[in-house]
């Protein structure tokens, strides 16, 4: 079975979050925790948290299908020690918020070395990240998203993600999110039916399905290994939609969230359902 959704608003209190999702039929959905462009937020209250647990249920979502993103402003591999504070702190922070709302993934970008530092320290630095914020939090599983490669952000490549995994300490708590547009940028080929095949066979030879935790569907308008990130609605890119038809009849991706981030909200609806009618 497909759990397909989008990254819905949570404007106005987050417990509207499960409520826009189920709007749009969704059966998944991602959101942010806390406003996405600001260091610090107000703690959740038990009101909120009390009343997005009821909408959970109410609308029939599983914490194990949603999948929270983290800031952007957060570089969990920066390159200087106040930076690198900052953002575990914030990080941190994220993940606690999760918690409280009883989810257990947290989606984030690894980090950006900045030019400043080699793309191997910046991964240490990223798995170092993970072991204190695993040490400080219960059960959250946090989900690394491969990256298109744009400027210095690191984890555009399989072996980069692995290379992370492998220096992390508790493995049950860390898994990865793959998003189509950034394979796509990054140099993956999802686009052939042969190179589709071959992606997926490398993400299990160097990473391993058992980590997968999540996708996030996107179209593309950037080409094959352009290393830039820009997303668009399904079928309207580069990908096409056949990609994104195979992806629904493979059961490689049942029971973990699908994620839409595709740039015009409006076509959500129509693009869950479609997906939906993939899978017959
Ligand atoms: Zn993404
Ligand atoms: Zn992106």
């Amino acid at each position: 079975m497909k759990y397909i959704g989008a990254h819905v608003s949570a404007a106005g209190g987050i417990e509207n979050a499960p409520l826009n999702a189920h709007e749009i039929g969704a059966k998944a959905f991602a959101l942010f925790v806390k406003n996405q462009r600001q260091w610090n937020a107000p703690p959740l209250s038990e009101k909120s948290i009390t009343a997005f647990k009821e909408n959970l249920d109410k609308f029939g979502f599983a914490p194990r299908h949603i999948l929270p993103h983290d800031s952007y402003l957060i570089n969990l591999g920066h390159p200087e020690k106040e930076g690198l504070e900052k953002s575990r702190n914030a990080f941190l922070l994220e993940s606690q918020r999760c918690e409280q709302l009883g989810l257990l993934l947290l989606n984030f970008h690894p980090g950006s070395h900045l030019k400043q530092i080699s793309i191997e320290e910046c991964l240490k630095k990223i798995a170092e990240s993970i072991n204190l914020t695993i040490d400080k939090t219960k059960n959250i599983v946090l989900v690394i998203e491969n990256t298109a490669g744009q400027g210095s952000n690191v984890g555009n490549t399989f072996e980069e993600i692995a290379f992370i995994i492998e220096h992390v300490e508790n493995k049950d708590r860390v898994g990865v999110c793959i998003d189509t547009c950034h394979a796509y940028t990054a140099g993956y080929d999802l686009k052939s039916e042969s190179g589709y095949e071959v992606v997926w066979k490398k993400f299990d030879e160097t990473i391993g399905m058992k980590y997968l935790s999540g996708i996030h569907l996107n179209d593309t308008l950037k080409g094959l290994s352009s290393h830039v990130d820009r997303h668009a609605n399904l079928g309207k890119g580069i990908l096409g939609i056949e990609p994104f038809k195979r992806m629904m009849k493979d059961n490689r991706f049942d029971d973990i969230p699908i994620i839409l981030e595709t740039p015009n909200e409006s076509l959500w609806e129509e693009e869950i359902n479609l997906l939906y009618n993939f899978t017959k």
